[in-house]
């Protein structure tokens, strides 16, 4: 299969040509189709295997599809940032010089994988995505927020934070939540935020979650926020 095969709009097809991406991945192949009917997935799947792509672009191509009348986010995305997973996790393995570069990275480089691949394959499209992470300034993501963007990359706390401390931010009309990493995720203790912010979503959407491996915890997070969804493996 050939990504015009899946029915992407011209945007997206010429997004995908300038990474360099000449055909979906067997993850790709598998999500994009059914993702694209609004129904919700839940995809055992690493890192590598080409999921961002997976479950951005039928997301993208909702939102091309279905253009909003009200500015409003559209999309949330919670992901665990790498900062969050250097600090908690590959820090500890780590020795002198490499653990100051290791630590640099972190404070120097705040985007996320997730946010840096949507702004690529949306590059050709008007869609506006903003990132919301611990690590950057409170006040220009409060702004990033009030402006509504389409899409919204996060972790759950920062998330939560600006929903409480906002008037003016809501998950009203929110159409798709994606939980990327969701064993991850739980396993930096965002079990709650996580729950609060699915009871902030609509009823009505879809829902995306990928984790790379299926625990209990991460079984559980599935009853609660996903609605009869098709399991995926790649
Ligand atoms: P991910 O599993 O989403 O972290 O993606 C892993 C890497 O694969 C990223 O660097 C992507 O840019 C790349 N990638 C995703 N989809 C494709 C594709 N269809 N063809 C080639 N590379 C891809």
């Amino acid at each position: 299969k050939s990504f015009t095969e899946l029915n992407l709009s011209r945007p997206l097809l010429r997004a995908c040509e300038a990474l360099g991406y000449t055909k979906p991945t067997p993850i790709q192949a598998a999500c994009i189709p059914v993702a694209m009917t609004g129904r919700d997935i839940c995809g055992s799947a690493i890192t590598g295997s080409g999921k961002t792509a997976a479950f951005s672009l039928p997301t993208l191509e909702r939102l091309l599809y279905r253009p909003k009348r009200v500015p409003a986010i559209r999309v949330l995305i919670l992901t665990p940032t790498r900062e969050l997973a250097v600090q908690n996790r590959d820090l500890n393995y780590l020795t002198g010089p490499e653990l100051v570069l290791g630590y640099l990275r972190t404070v120097l480089s705040p985007k996320t994988r997730v946010h840096s691949m949507i702004e690529k394959l949306a590059q050709f499209t008007d869609i506006r995505c903003c990132l919301i992470i611990g690590g950057l300034s409170d006040k220009v993501q409060a702004a990033a927020l009030r402006s509504m963007p389409d899409i919204v990359v996060a972790t759950p706390g920062r998330m939560i934070d600006h929903l409480r401390n906002s008037m003016s931010v809501d998950l009203d009309d929110l159409a798709v939540l994606i939980l990327d990493e969701a064993d991850r995720l739980l396993e930096l203790g965002f079990s709650a935020e996580i729950q609060e912010l699915v009871r902030m979503c609509p009823k009505r959407r879809q829902t995306m979650l990928f984790s790379a491996t299926m625990t209990e915890e991460v079984d559980e997070l599935i009853k609660l926020s996903l609605t009869k969804p098709l399991r995926l493996s790649a």
